[in-house]
């Protein structure tokens, strides 16, 4: 089956990964600006992270027939340093019209503290001045619960906010239902420690139905499985779900989001 991993960060994966996206029918990846594990030096490491998400990576994925899609923005681990984080979204602008780029992401919170509230909330109004889509990462683990409340509040008090141009990632199931209710989109990461599995993911789908609903294997540098999503097709098969189902999940649904974005073609 066809599908698209609509959140992994597959400049940190090896090319055999690629093959095995590509034998197991995935066309298209679209990868979130994000933490690489160590502090950059500057704003300038920033324009060559974008350079490389936004001119090699999409020839490296070419070569497995796989369309490469990307996000900018400073994540929220970095985007503590202020002044930093608004260099950054200075320099995001002469990169926007890039022709496989999605909008702005992923942006949100990491421990939820203020000053990565002011550079959210700064990221959101380049977004929504510029009539850009915005990906959102949600806190781990503890901090997850409070930070998409924080999360969702912020998005409410900005009321250029168009909620169906809002994809709220890495949510669980103490989560879910407030993402939907608020009418945004809401992605499902499948990781194999934290996050969820699976099997959490097909009963949320079972109980919350596809409307807006993604599934992604935020694939990285760390303990992750860029293999998460066709597993959870073959889980969402085994449980009896209809291709036109998980189509729906793994593929429609992507599709449809992105295609909001006028620089997005699949062609
Ligand atoms: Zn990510």
């Amino acid at each position: 089956m066809r599908y698209i991993d609509p959140h992994i960060h597959v400049i940190s994966r090896t090319t055999d990964d690629y093959e095995r996206l590509a034998i197991a029918g995935c066309v298209a990846v679209s990868e979130p600006a994000f933490w690489p594990g160590y502090d950059r030096g500057g704003v300038e490491a920033f324009g060559d992270y974008f350079r490389q998400l936004t001119e090699h990576e999409p020839r490296r994925a070419a070569q497995y027939g796989i369309r490469h899609f990307c996000w900018l923005c400073i994540n929220a681990k970095e985007a503590e340093n202020v002044q930093l984080g608004r260099e950054v979204i200075a320099l995001i602008p002469e990169f926007l019209d890039r022709p496989n780029v999605l909008g702005i992401g992923e942006i949100g919170l990491n421990k939820n503290t203020p000053n990565e509230c002011t550079i959210f909330c700064e990221h959101v109004d380049l977004a929504v001045g510029r009539d850009e889509l915005v990906l959102i990462h949600t806190p781990h683990l503890e901090d997850k619960y409070k930070g998409t409340r924080m999360i969702l509040d912020m998005l409410a008090n900005e009321p250029r906010t168009d909620p169906n141009r809002v994809l709220v990632d890495h949510a669980e199931e103490h989560t879910i239902e407030a993402i939907l209710d608020g009418g945004y989109w809401c992605g499902l990461t499948l990781y194999p420690i934290t996050k969820c599995t699976r099997q959490r993911a097909a009963d949320m789908i079972e109980m919350y139905g596809t409307e807006r609903l993604l599934v992604n294997s935020a694939g990285d540098w760390g303990p992750s499985d860029p293999m998460a999503v066709p597993r959870l097709i073959l889980e969402m098969r085994r449980r009896g779900h209809s291709d036109e189902d998980i189509s729906t999940i793994v593929y429609e649904n992507p599709l449809r989001f992105f295609s909001q974005c006028k620089r997005f073609s699949l062609g």
